[in-house]
C-alpha cells in the first residue's frame, strides 16, 4: 500500500516540514493550501501579515538551509535582492537604555525582504529540491480515531461533499488560525491547554521607494520599552527587495498607531527619537498602511495532553505563535521542522508507534526560549491580557535591563543579546561569564546622545528630512 504524508499549510512551518518528510521513505509527501498560491514573489489574501516587515534571524536561515540541502536559500534570497543585516554593525538600534553602538566586527546577521519572496523562494527550493506536491485545498477536519489519525478531510471547492485523503502522518502547519484543538475535540481527545499573553499589539506598516542617495542606509529600529509602565510604542525601517523601504510601527494597547498616513508619520516622529520619521518624511510612499492585530501569543500546550494519537504533528503558529514584535515566528517554524527531522531520523519510519508525540514534544521544546522571551516583556505592558509579572520575570527584568544599559556601550554585553536576538543560542547565552562580568561592570564607554550614523549618513538624513528639524 502506498504511504503517503499529509500536511496542511503551504507557509514556511508547512513547506520546511514537507522537505523534511521528503526524506523519510514514503511514497508521496503532500501540501494542501487553501490559498491560490502565486508563481512568483506575490502577496496573497491568505497570509494576510505577509504586508507587514519579517525579520529573518540568523539562527532559523540557518537551519531553513540544513533543512532543505543544496538549494542554496540564503543565496537565492540574496540573489532576488534579500539584504543581510549585521546586528552589530549595519544597524541602528535605540533601545529603551540608549542607542546601541555600531562594532566593525560583523556578528550575528539577519535576512530581510518581503514576506512575499521569502516564502515564494521556500516554497521554489523545496518543490526542486524535494519530491513534494503542493495541491489547492481546505481541510477541514481529520479522519481516524482518537487512537489513530488517518487522513484529513478536504471541503470540495464550490461546497460540493468533503472528501478524504488517507495518510499515515498528518502535519497540521495551517497557522494562526488553526482548527486542530476542533479537529481533536472531532475524535474524541479534549483537554488541550491553552495560554494567551495578549498586549493588544498593532502592526501599522508601509512600503517606500528608498529615496536616492539613501540605498545603503542601514535598518533603523526604535524600540520599545517594556519596563516603563507605558503602552510600547516603536518603528522600523527594514529595506527589502527592489529598492524599497518596509517601514512598521508597532504599539500595545493605548499606543496604537493609526492607519491614516499623516498619522502614521506622526507616529514614528512622536517616538523618544524621531529617527524613522525623519527618514520617511520625504520618501515616496507606494502602498497604503496596512495594519494587523493578530499580535497576541498564542500557546498550545499538545505536548502535555493527556492522550495523544498516533499520526498527527502540529508545527508553527499553529503550536504557539508570538507577539511579532520579536522576530521569531519563522525562525521557530524552522525549529519545529528540524525537530521533526530529528524524531523521524531517530525512529526510522513515519508511521512508528509514538513517533507523533515525540515530535509534538521535541518541536515544543523549540518554542520554549522563543516564548520566554516574547511574554516575559509583554506582561509588562498595562493592559495586557492573559499574563502579569511575576517574581521571576521582575529578576530576570532588572538583569536585562541592566545589560542592555551595559550594552550601548560594551560589546561583550552587546554580543550576547544579538547571539539571543538572532536565535544563534538559547537565552542561556545572557548568563555566561562573560557576558554576567560586562553586565555588571556597565557601559565602559559613555552613552550616545544621538544614532550612530557616519559623516555620509547624517548628511543622508539631512537631505531626507522634510519635517525641519
Ligand atoms: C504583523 C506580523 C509581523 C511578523 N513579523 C515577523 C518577523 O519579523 N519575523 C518572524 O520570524 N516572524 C514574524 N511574524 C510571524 C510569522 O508571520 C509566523 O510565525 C509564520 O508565518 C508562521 O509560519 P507558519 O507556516 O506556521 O504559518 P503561516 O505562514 O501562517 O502559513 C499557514 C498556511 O496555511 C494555510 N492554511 C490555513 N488553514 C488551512 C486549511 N484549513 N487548509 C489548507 N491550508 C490552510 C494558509 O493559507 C497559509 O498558507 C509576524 C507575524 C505578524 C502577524
Amino acid at each position: 500500500m502506498s504511504r503517503r504524508a499529509v500536511v496542511v499549510g503551504a507557509g514556511p512551518a508547512g513547506m520546511l516540514a514537507a522537505a523534511v518528510l521528503s526524506g523519510a521513505g514514503l511514497d508521496e509527501v503532500v501540501v494542501l493550501d487553501r490559498d491560490e498560491l502565486p508563481e512568483g514573489p506575490e502577496h496573497r489574501r491568505g497570509l494576510p501579515q505577509g504586508r507587514h516587515a519579517h525579520l529573518l534571524m540568523g539562527g532559523g536561515l540557518t537551519a531553513m538551509e540544513e533543512l532543505v540541502p543544496g538549494a542554496g536559500l540564503r543565496a537565492r534570497l540574496l540573489a532576488a535582492g534579500a539584504h543581510e543585516v549585521s546586528l552589530s554593525s549595519g544597524t541602528l538600534a535605540r533601545t529603551p537604555e540608549g542607542w546601541l553602538r555600531r562594532w566593525r566586527r560583523t556578528g550575528p546577521v539577519m535576512l530581510t525582504c518581503t514576506r512575499a519572496l521569502l516564502d515564494w523562494t521556500v516554497r521554489e527550493a523545496v518543490r526542486e529540491h524535494c519530491r513534494v506536491e503542493v495541491r489547492r485545498a481546505a481541510a477541514v477536519g481529520l479522519t481516524g480515531s482518537a487512537a489513530r489519525v488517518r487522513g484529513v478531510r478536504i471541503a470540495a471547492p464550490g461546497g460540493g461533499p468533503e472528501t478524504g485523503l488517507d495518510a499515515d502522518l498528518v502535519v497540521d502547519a495551517s497557522g494562526r488560525g488553526t482548527r486542530v484543538l476542533a479537529w481533536l475535540d472531532g475524535l474524541g481527545l479534549s483537554g488541550v491547554r491553552v495560554r494567551t499573553v495578549d498586549a493588544g499589539l498593532v502592526n501599522a506598516s508601509r512600503l517606500y521607494r528608498v529615496p536616492p542617495g539613501a540605498e545603503r542606509f542601514p535598518l533603523t529600529v526604535v524600540h520599545a520599552d517594556p519596563y516603563a509602565g507605558r503602552p510600547a510604542r516603536s518603528a522600523m525601517v527594514m529595506p527589502v527587495e527592489g529598492d524599497r523601504w518596509l517601514v512598521s510601527c508597532g504599539g500595545s494597547r493605548g499606543g496604537e498607531p493609526p492607519a491614516d498616513p499623516e498619522g502614521f508619520l506622526r507616529y514614528a516622529l512622536a517616538l523618544p527619537d524621531p529617527i524613522v520619521g525623519r527618514l520617511i518624511s520625504g520618501a515616496q510612499p507606494l502602498t497604503d498602511v496596512h495594519l494587523s492585530r493578530s499580535t497576541s501569543n498564542v500557546r498550545r500546550y499538545l505536548e502535555d495532553a493527556p492522550r495523544w494519537p498516533e499520526g498527527l504533528v502540529v508545527l508553527g503558529d499553529a503550536l504557539a505563535t508570538f507577539n511579532p514584535a520579536y522576530g521569531q515566528g519563522m525562525s521557530v517554524a524552522a525549529f519545529g521542522a528540524r525537530a521533526l527531522g530529528r524524531e523521524l531520523a531517530r525512529a526510522g519510519d513515519a508511521a512508528a508507534p509514538g513517533l507523533a508525540r515525540r515530535a509534538v514534544r521535541s518541536a515544543a521544546r523549540s518554542v520554549d526560549a522563543a516564548w520566554l522571551t516574547a511574554v516575559s516583556q509583554d506582561v509588562h505592558y498595562p493592559g495586557v491580557r492573559g499574563g502579569r509579572p511575576s517574581a521571576a520575570d521582575r529578576v530576570v527584568t532588572a538583569y536585562t535591563r541592566r545589560m542592555t544599559r551595559a550594552a550601548t556601550g560594551s560589546y561583550a554585553a552587546a554580543s550576547a543579546l544579538w547571539d539571543v536576538t538572532s536565535m544563534r543560542t538559547s537565552p542561556a547565552r545572557l548568563f555566561r561569564p562573560d557576558a554576567i562580568l560586562a553586565t555588571l561592570a556597565g557601559p565602559p564607554l559613555p552613552l550616545l546622545a544621538q544614532a550612530p550614523l557616519t559623516p555620509a549618513e547624517r548628511r543622508t538624513l539631512r537631505d531626507l528630512d522634510r519635517t525641519g528639524r
